[in-house]
């Protein structure tokens, strides 16, 4: 299996790969670095956007920006992704869409904070990366965040960790024109190292959950089930809309409303058997979300994976999100001893998480891929993971 998070590139630190990018791009040194990390759903899927309750945590594979400061109102941003320079002026920035492809992430967080209000300074931006993209691991979120950190210092803008996500989010939904919910933004800004971030998507409140795996004996395994992506932008907005006309059937702001132990009486008030599925799985992942904070809570790592496992079951038979490939990985994550593993984000594709003890993770690695080659899939990709911090100024 590769290795998920240097696919082909480079074994330096990206922290030294993106100062070297700018020395290369720009001459000189930067006047400081930001990173930001991946995340990852430990539990919580298709929950955000029925107001309810989501467990992110940060990967420790990580987004770098090498910058400094420049007079006047442009902006230099080259990437290790392409070897490509972008550069945009106040005109770009002035309306959204004006800078397209990757740039316009970049060109998002400095059309936000202007249309907040803020000073921004001009730019130039070197940009290394560990986090896979497109893997459902939020490279987005943390090419946001360690720019937006960036441009907040370089600026000493007023804008605290806890507003910042809300204008990476405008960045991407708004400038990128991607309609993604709060949770990427919040996890790669507001996560702690050893901690969950446990996200009421209502109101937007979090706890830091601690979450030590490390104490514990225990990792994550990741695995990039590396499965095209299959209609997965039409089936979500099926979901969405699946669950507001259920919501609205059943007279409720939101599927949040509906009290797990109420499930039962909300089942017999629909009539289509899709449309119950759809509820039972909303229902019941809210009210694993909470059993997983209070296990966390109470510093029960070992014994979240059983509620990992049946959020997948879940997700498989009642949401109808998964596909061969995930349900391949968990049952052989599970039969070579994992505690508990589900696949996370959004669906049809995307990565598993597997709960394993700390010395199996690669045993639980070598039984997926020699799962998926009986299954005549490509082979996957894996890292295996402890929860890290947030985005943060390196020096
Ligand atoms: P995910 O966030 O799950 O990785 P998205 O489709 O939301 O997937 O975001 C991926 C996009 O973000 C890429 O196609 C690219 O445009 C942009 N991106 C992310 N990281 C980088 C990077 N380091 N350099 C350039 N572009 C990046
Ligand atoms: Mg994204």
């Amino acid at each position: 299996m590769t290795d998920l998070a240097r696919p082909g590139r480079p074994a330096t630190d990206v922290a030294a790969r993106a100062t070297a990018g700018f020395r290369s791009a720009y001459g000189g040194e930067p006047a400081g670095r930001w990173a930001a990390p991946g995340r990852a759903n430990l539990i919580g899927e298709h929950t955000d956007y029925n107001d309810g309750f989501v467990l992110p945590f940060a990967l420790p594979l990580r987004t770098v920006a090498a910058a400094a400061g420049r007079p006047g109102q442009r902006w230099t941003v080259w990437s290790e992704l392409s070897g490509e320079t972008i550069d945009f002026g106040a005109d770009e920035v002035a309306a959204p869409g004006r800078v397209t492809g990757w740039g316009a992430y970049v060109a998002g967080v400095v059309w936000a904070l202007r249309e907040a209000g803020h000073a921004v300074p001009g730019a130039r931006l070197a940009i290394a990366s560990d986090v896979p993209l497109g893997s459902g691991l939020s490279s987005s979120a943390a090419l946001e965040a360690a720019v937006l950190a960036a441009l907040v210092d370089l600026g000493g803008l007023d804008l605290p960790p806890e507003r910042q996500p809300r204008l990476a989010q405008r960045a991407e939904n708004a400038y990128v024109g991607a309609p993604t919910g709060i949770m990427d933004q919040s996890a790669v800004i507001r996560c702690r190292a050893g901690h969950a971030l446990f996200l009421d998507c209502r109101d937007e409140s979090v706890e830091h959950v601690p979450f030590d795996l490390d104490a514990a004996g225990l990792a994550v395994l990741v695995v990039d089930s590396r499965a095209p992506h299959r209609h997965a932008d039409g089936e979500y907005s099926a979901r969405r809309a699946s669950c507001e006309a259920a919501a609205g059937l059943l007279g409720v702001p939101a599927l949040r409303d509906v009290p797990v132990d109420g499930l039962p009486d909300a089942l017999a008030r629909l009539d289509d058997a899709e449309t119950r599925r759809r509820v039972r799985h909303v229902v019941t992942e809210d009210q694993r979300v909470l059993d997983t904070v209070a296990l966390l809570r109470a510093g029960s790592v070992r014994e979240i994976g059983p509620l990992l496992t049946a959020s997948h079951a879940s997700m498989r038979d009642d949401f109808e999100i998964t596909v061969p490939e995930v349900d391949t990985a968990v049952e052989a994550a599970l039969s070579a001893g994992a505690l508990g593993a589900r696949m996370t984000g959004g669906g049809f594709g995307g990565c598993v998480l597997a709960l394993v003890d700390a010395g199996r993770a690669e045993t639980v690695a070598a039984a997926v891929t020699a799962a998926y080659a009986e299954r005549g899939f490509a082979a996957p990709g894996h890292v295996t993971v402890l929860p890290g911090p947030g985005a943060t100024r390196l020096d």
